[in-house]
């Protein structure tokens, strides 16, 4: 049983009000791009954008996931608490993230995408179709990677919502059953936590390994 640090109120008044902020943003920016599709092509687009974006958000959960198992320890000055520690603590109490909170979970997350959201809502032009792909890619990516934490967390729960277990059962989201191969030994592998689409073809390519060879070199 791992004994949580208490969260002070400041933490958690910046984590909520960030998660607020990230979704006034996101609606903003879905917004925008509803407004600009004209017709089926830029549906078409559209819906294109938000499978790229949710699969890149899955191989960016895995390359978080992968550093934050296998780079330093707890005790690595700056990010050895507040982002290694997570991780190894979960690996010796993997149910514990089960009552977690929504902003403990995700409200990080979203304080670390705000600044990107931001600039594309006010900076980015989202006419044409690269434009429009480009803002859709971004949207749901940063959409997939503030949610990882809160999927990983109903890959984990007994019973989770009805809607969350009909997303699991279409394979759209992280399934148990998929989650379950990284918390079986040898635990270096399977280390994407949005979906899990993209593992088998990381584990096919050898990505982790290849990875903390390079990293070996260096
Ligand atoms: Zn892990
Ligand atoms: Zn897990």
């Amino acid at each position: 049983m791992v004994v949580r640090p208490h969260r002070p109120l400041a933490v958690v008044a910046l984590e909520g009000g960030s998660l607020l902020a990230f979704s006034c943003y996101a609606g903003v920016l879905a917004g925008r791009l509803s407004e600009a599709v004209a017709g089926v092509a830029e549906a078409l687009t559209l819906a294109g954008s938000a499978v790229v974006g949710w699969l890149l958000a899955d191989l960016l959960s895995g390359l978080v996931h992968w550093a934050g198992d296998t780079l330093g320890s707890e005790r690595t000055p700056v990010v050895g608490p507040s982002f290694i520690a997570p991780f190894r603590e979960h690996h010796e109490d993997p149910q514990a993230m089960v009552s977690h909170g929504t902003v403990e979970l995700v409200g990080s997350t979203a304080l670390l995408a705000l600044p990107t959201l931001v600039a594309v809502t006010h900076l980015v032009a989202l006419d044409g179709p690269v434009r429009l792909a480009l803002g859709g890619v971004v949207l749901f990516t940063l959409l997939g990677v503030v949610v990882t934490n809160l999927v990983h967390r109903w890959a984990h729960m007994e019973a989770p919502p009805a809607p969350v277990r009909a997303l699991q059962r279409l394979g759209v989201i992280l399934t148990p059953a998929r989650h379950a191969r990284h918390h079986k030994a040898p635990f270096d592998g399977w280390f994407c936590i949005s979906s899990g689409l993209i593992d088998p073809l990381l584990m096919r390519v050898g990505l982790w390994r290849r990875l903390e060879r390079l990293l070996g070199r260096v």
